[in-house]
């Protein structure tokens, strides 16, 4: 299907699109200025017109057009989205924002619904979500001074078919890591110092190690890189130390020992699915017992926050591959448990794989994916819940993405207690984040409101390259 939407508020193209890609997130869509219809091609199955008289206040202006997109072709499609109009990463900020401010939860509820078309239950659930929040960052330093620590490490075993984040096979980069860490480990003195000038604090609130998989590092370097940390920065008044272990295939019990002799507090075993034949097909190579095995030695090893990630809507996956992995990890019993609605975007492997999959028929080892669902749905995200709730954890966290399956949402939930914290900040933009390495982004966030962006290269050579001169 192709759709093609005309409209008079070329600043709203973005908006335009994203809302509209959220009722056909598998079609072709469009969308010209309306005095450039010369431009335009022929043949689209669904044209709209899509405008707004001047409104003074943008935010008015924008909401005034996606309220009567949305209305059009929730009528056309016969479908309501339970996000409604919201289409940015951060629901809960809304919520947020207004208990702040001294709303109720009624209210906060109502606004949801009213203006930003959220289902009932999802404008409840970011509600709850953000009170919980405000109620979690109580007593964490905020504000200028404050700051938490990112490192990105972007090697994993292998490359998942789904993944679009900066993470490229370790067995490439063998020979070059140890000069990665060197130059994190320069470009966190460097930035420390500037740190120390500005009259800030000189240690983090949190800590998190993500990627990537930094279990990926063998045992000696992330001994190096962690002791680089605790030399460089004052860690005395951190609260929460992460290390996103992730890939079951990377879990040897001397680099958690390493991570327990650091003071790390927190890490993550994510088996996504328990279904051997799904890890399969999406490139994990490792299986559920790895899951099981890694598990049992973060445990052994004295680890009292372990979280695991699941992914809802993994190919072929319904109900009874959901149920399969809800038990899997209930026998385990985790602290925490972040649900992904899975997000196909363009950039991945699995998306090119399936769209050659639908035109390439006759070939064969293309043809994995041929006749799989994609699927995510609201019973599914119920299902999930019913099933961390069981384990004693409540919602603490949620984001969006975009090209998620089923237009749903990603949700932490988590034993009280074990929340992860920097998973709130980052979310939520109330803290700054000193990021390092590559494609790590520096978010700034000064007590007037203001956040500034910095963003390291992506590319780990050029990474390399750019902080090396
Ligand atoms: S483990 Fe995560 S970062 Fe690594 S390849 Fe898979 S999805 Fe990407």
């Amino acid at each position: 299907m192709r759709v093609g939407i005309l409209t008079d508020r070329p600043d709203f193209f973005y908006d335009i699109h994203s809302l509209v890609k959220s009722f056909f997130p598998d079609d072709d869509v469009s969308i010209f200025q309306e005095d450039e219809t010369a431009k335009r091609e022929a043949g689209y199955n669904l044209e709209l017109k899509v405008g707004i008289p001047d409104y003074t206040d943008r935010k008015a202006a924008k909401d005034a057009l996606k309220q009567e997109l949305y209305r059009t072709l929730s009528d056309y499609t016969g479908t309501e989205l339970p996000w409604g109009i919201l289409s940015g990463i951060r629901p809960t900020r809304i919520p947020m924002q207004m208990l702040g401010a001294g709303a109720s939860e009624e209210e906060a509820v109502r606004y949801l619904t009213e203006n930003d078309y959220v289902s009932l239950p999802k404008a409840q659930l970011a509600v709850r979500i953000a009170k919980r929040e405000r109620r979690l960052l109580a007593d964490v330093p905020l504000g200028e001074a404050a700051y938490s620590l990112y490192v990105h490490i972007p090697f994993c075993p292998s490359i998942c078919l789904y993944c679009t984040f900066s993470s490229s096979p370790v067995s490439a980069w063998k020979k070059r890591i140890d000069e990665y860490l060197d130059t994190v480990i320069r470009e966190m003195q460097r930035r420390h110092e500037q740190i120390v000038m500005s009259g800030r604090r000189s240690g983090p609130v949190t800590v998190y190690i993500g990627g990537g998989t930094p279990t990926s590092l063998s045992a000696g370097q992330l001994d190096r890189l962690l002791g680089s940390i605790s030399r460089i920065f004052d860690l005395s008044g951190v609260i929460e130390y992460t290390v996103e272990a992730g890939r079951p295939d990377s879990f040897e019990k001397e680099k958690l020992a390493v991570l327990k002799q650091h003071g790390v507090t927190r890490i993550s075993v994510n088996p996504q699915t328990m279904n051997d034949r799904t890890l399969e097909l999406i490139g994990r190579r490792h299986t559920t017992e790895d899951t099981v095995r890694a598990f049992h030695m973060a445990r052994e090893a004295g680890f009292e926050n372990i979280n695991m990630d699941i992914i809802l809507g993994l190919p072929g996956e319904g109900e009874a591959e959901l149920q399969n992995t809800l038990e899997g990890i209930s026998q385990l019993e985790p602290d925490s448990l972040t649900v992904h609605s899975l997000a196909v975007k363009r950039a991945s492997r699995l998306t090119r794989q399936i769209l050659e999959d639908r035109e390439k028929d006759e070939c064969a080892d293309r043809g994995a994916f041929r006749g799989l669902s994609l699927d995510n749905s609201a019973d599914l995200m119920d299902m999930a819940a019913g099933s961390a709730e069981r384990l004693g954890m409540v919602p603490y966290y949620l984001y969006r993405q975009k090209n998620m399956r089923g237009n749903l949402e990603n949700t932490g939930f988590s034993v009280p207690g074990k929340e992860c914290l920097y998973n709130i900040l980052i979310m939520e933009e109330v803290q700054t984040i000193e990021a390092f390495g590559a494609g790590a982004s520096t978010k700034t966030v000064y007590d007037d409101g203001r956040i500034e962006r910095t963003i390291s290269p992506k590319d780990v050579k050029t990474y390399l390259e750019r902080m090396n001169q």
